[in-house]
């Protein structure tokens, strides 16, 4: 079959069906040595401080790192901001343990593109049963027979200093743990490290394999491999980024959480970068091309909202950053 280019995945006679899941032996040893050491290691060395260290590190690597830098920025280039906080928000994400930033921009990309296609393979539709599911995306990756090619953007692959932390994602986890270690002892340490990648890699996945099976959609995409849903219950831990439906529908929005009641921690951050004067150029579902096939699938509420002339979306919120 034949495939469409996305971005940074370009088609060269590509199919997104055919190929095999290979185990990937770093990224596997590396989740199962953390998750051993979060399991053994965790309740022995459990004190009250150790906890408030994994906690408050999960939150600012998972929503500053991983959904605000990697995903939003990174990837997405749904804002602006100075070079030196897009660093630091990188460097975060990276400090989440699951790759470094071209890594992420990689395995983000290679799923996205195989999603928009007219069929795909069974591990980027996340289509098997649960416990496949994780061994598929926690240990291994699909070798396609035919790959799209993937080309970095000339800034990206020309940073330094994502070039560095690309080298080095694995290490950086080093001058985390000697700060920890001098800090609070071998309980920060293995609490704020083993214990914190091994959550957010476990938690990345959940996220992942329900938000593309059932949950919560405002909008449908026709004629794509795989739709993404909302998971309302998630939307305070994963920060905003269980409102995975509306991802699908507005991939580049700089807000997850469009629709009321839709709490998007990353969002208000990203607002509060604004109304500091450090995020600019600020992408919203109303300020970019709908997709090809978006469709809004709660019909009377779009009727009545049609009726009444008001937006699909949240305008309002959104404007009060212009
Ligand atoms: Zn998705
Ligand atoms: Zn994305």
């Amino acid at each position: 079959m034949s495939s469409i280019s996305t971005g940074r995945m370009i088609d060269d006679n590509s199919d997104p069906v055919k190929g095999k899941v290979v185990w990937l032996p770093a990224k596997s040893i590396w989740i199962t040595a953390m998750s051993l050491t979060a399991i053994v290691g965790g309740p022995l060395t459990f004190t009250c401080s150790a906890f408030g260290v994994f906690i408050f590190l999960t939150a600012v690597t998972i929503c500053l790192g991983h959904s605000v830098g990697m995903h939003r920025l990174l990837i997405h280039r749904s804002f602006r901001t100075h070079v030196w906080i897009e660093h630091a928000l990188v460097y975060l994400g990276t400090l989440v343990g699951m790759a470094g930033p071209f890594g992420m921009i990689y395995a983000h990309d290679i799923r996205d593109w195989a999603q928009r296609q007219s069929a795909c393979h069974d591990l980027y539709a996340h289509r098997r049963p649960f416990f496949i599911d994780a061994a598929w995306q926690m240990h291994c990756a699909v070798a396609l027979d035919h790959p799209p090619r993937f080309v970095l953007n000339e800034g990206e692959r020309s940073d330094r200093f994502y070039r560095f932390l690309e080298a080095t994602w694995m290490v950086q986890q080093i001058p985390l743990a000697v700060a920890l270690l001098v800090f609070g002892g071998l309980p920060w340490v293995v609490w704020g490290i083993a214990v914190r990648i091994s959550v957010s890699l476990t938690g990345h996945w959940l996220v992942g394999h329900f938000a593309h099976r059932d949950g919560h959609q405002g909008w449908i995409v026709d004629d794509v491999a795989v739709q993404g849903y909302n998971l309302p219950h998630f939307g305070l831990v994963t920060f905003g980024e269980s409102f995975h439906g509306n991802h699908h529908a507005f991939p580049e929005s700089a807000r997850l959480g469009i629709e009321p009641g839709q709490f998007d921690l990353g969002w208000l951050f990203i607002r509060l970068l604004a109304r500091l004067g450090l995020a600019s150029e600020i992408k919203l579902p109303h300020t970019i091309m709908p997709r090809a096939g978006l469709r809004r699938i709660n019909l009377a509420e779009t009727a009545r909202r049609r009726t009444n002339s008001q937006p699909l979306i949240d305008e309002q919120a959104s404007e009060r950053l212009a």
